[in-house]
């Protein structure tokens, strides 16, 4: 505010010189009724006195800026101003003169540099003294040559006329001037009020958790937060001007696309992960000015992520441990019981040779389980080849129609026209078409229908095992992939988790669908063709 004051005073004192130059100056030079000056020696005196007194405020004006009177000051000038116009008028032929025009000039100063009141103090002042000046000058009281004759009307006229006029004016730039004090204050509000929500939203910013940093539209970093700058190690000067790219280096592969990224960078040397959303900045319209990225330390997630792994993993190697406990822990405790029977040597000659052949085939068991197992935990490497695959699909329904297991009434058909070359391990994938084959037959319970067909779908091909058999009851389907997971009385539960094995290492998913208990169930194998 008070600043504002200041700069108008300067304009006022700068504005006064120039008026005190042009309008005197000129008068005296080409000295226009300059027979009509009553001292011309105090006329030029007068005019020194002017400059001498504009220097007088340019001086005072620094001095004063401590002090902080500046509206006195202001008071004093315009005042000032006010009896040198008098004095002016009185040298240049009272009513004669024609520069009673100069009061307006500083009724219109008051009313900018100091506002309505001194407008109207001001016009006040002005026609007193002018009043007075031309009363006197009416009365003869002081001398004033007038060049032309005036009759007494026009004195009072003019007297009449000037009084009107300065109040006019006072009226108008009162006015003007409270309209003027009025829009800056209200513009000074909304500047402070946009200044407070552009700092707001800078503290936001740079209280974000989240590293956040925005480009221009060429692509150079221009903002970098705090938690940018602690997250990265680098200071905001060392990233200002280099683009997103030389920062993340991942953000190479980044397409428009794209919802967010993950990769490594470089702090002090070591690589560590980060998280990062890239997305378009816009202004207030709309329109793109840059870019803008966030983006959070993830090596405590990750961290934690691998532990909850590690964590699984152990579970399930327990779970697993326990099955294979259990699955164990049956046949070796019939091998131990016949043994036992054997060693007392009470069992007759007939009976010793059926638990001796118990024995036996719960050894087969044993090693049938581990043979098993093995399959599944130590896959062998595959040996992918091109082979036919409805070839090795027919072979599997002939073993079937062929399999002891098969002795009840079902019926296999599959449709599998010509030959269908895949890429894959013919063994391996011929161990789970048998799998999928005796689990069919299995779940069949005295007569049913098997189908075997292939569907060519794009690049993959489906396998689909159907039958019309036991289904399978909706709280166990999750479970049927499990290791040792089985409903059959000499069952291992081994192979539908091997069949799955070796299927996703080909690349390829396996499926299943059952209407539940007595509605068959639908095996489907998706393999890719290369
Ligand atoms: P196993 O055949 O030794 O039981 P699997 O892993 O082959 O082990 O199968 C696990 C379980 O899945 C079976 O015990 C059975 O309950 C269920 N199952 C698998 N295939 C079928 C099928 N076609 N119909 C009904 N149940 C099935
Ligand atoms: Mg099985």
């Amino acid at each position: 505010m008070h600043k504002d004051l200041l700069k108008r005073i300067q304009a006022l004192i700068f504005i006064r010189v120039a008026v005190v130059t042009l309008l005197l100056g000129s008068f005296y030079i080409f000295r226009i009724g300059y027979d009509k000056l009553l001292h011309p020696t105090a006329f030029s005196l007068f005019i020194i006195f002017l400059y001498l007194m504009s220097i007088c405020y340019a001086l005072m004006l620094r001095w004063l800026k401590e002090d902080g009177r500046f509206i006195a000051f202001a008071y004093a000038q315009i005042i000032i101003d006010v009896v040198s116009e008098v004095v002016l008028i009185y040298m240049t032929g009272g009513i004669a003169s024609m520069f009673s025009f100069m009061f307006p000039l500083s009724i219109l100063s008051a009313g900018i540099i100091l506002g309505r009141r001194a407008c109207y103090i001001i016009a006040t002042l002005s026609s007193v003294l002018y009043g007075a000046l031309i009363d006197l000058q009416y009365y003869n009281l002081i001398k004033i040559p007038a060049g032309v004759l005036f009759i007494d009307r026009d004195f009072f006229y003019n007297i009449f006329a000037n009084f009107i006029a300065f109040y006019l004016v006072a009226f108008l730039s009162g006015y003007l001037s409270d309209k003027l004090h009025k829009a800056t204050k209200s513009l000074e509000e909304r500047e402070t009020v946009l200044s407070d929500l552009k700092a707001f939203s800078r503290y936001i910013i740079e209280s974000m958790p989240s590293g956040v940093f925005t480009t221009d539209l060429s692509g150079r970093v221009i903002t970098f937060n705090t938690s940018a700058q602690e997250i990265t190690k680098l200071s905001r000067e060392e990233v200002t001007g280099k683009t997103p790219e030389d920062l993340f280096p991942f953000l190479k592969n980044y397409t428009e696309t794209m919802e967010r990224m993950e990769g490594d960078i470089l702090r002090n040397g070591e690589a560590f992960p980060v998280g990062m959303r890239l997305s378009p900045l816009k202004d207030g319209a709309g329109n793109p000015i840059g870019m803008i990225g966030v983006f959070q330390d993830l090596t405590e997630l990750k961290a934690m992520e691998a532990e909850v792994k590690r964590k699984e993993k152990w579970a399930f190697i327990g779970e697993l441990s326990a099955s294979i406990a259990h699955e164990l822990r049956n046949p070796l405790a019939s091998l131990k019981a016949s043994i036992e029977m054997l060693c007392e040597k009470k069992v007759s000659g007939e009976h010793a040779d059926r638990l001796m052949k118990i024995a036996l085939s719960e050894m087969d068991r044993l090693n049938g389980i581990i043979t098993d197992f093995l399959l599944y935990a130590r896959p062998k490497d595959l040996n992918k080849e091109a082979f036919d695959l409805h070839q090795s699909l027919r072979n599997v329904v002939t073993l079937l129609q062929g399999s002891e297991t098969n002795r009840k009434d079902v019926t296999i058909t599959a449709k599998l026209d010509g030959s269908l070359l895949i890429n894959g391990d013919a063994k391996q994938l011929q161990q789970v078409f048998w799998n999928l084959g005796i689990n069919a037959v299995d779940a069949v319970y005295e007569a049913g229908d098997i189908e075997i067909y292939t569907v060519r779908r794009n690049h993959k091909v489906e396998i689909i095992f159907k039958d019309t058999g036991v289904g399978i009851d909706a709280g166990e389907i999750d479970k049927i992939f499990y290791p040792f997971f089985t409903t059959k009385e000499k069952g291992t539960g081994l192979g539908l988790s091997i069949a799955q094995k070796i299927i996703e290492e080909h690349g390829g998913k396996i499926t299943v669908s059952s209407k539940g208990f007595g509605a068959g169930t639908t095996f489907k194998v998706i393999l890719p063709i290369r």
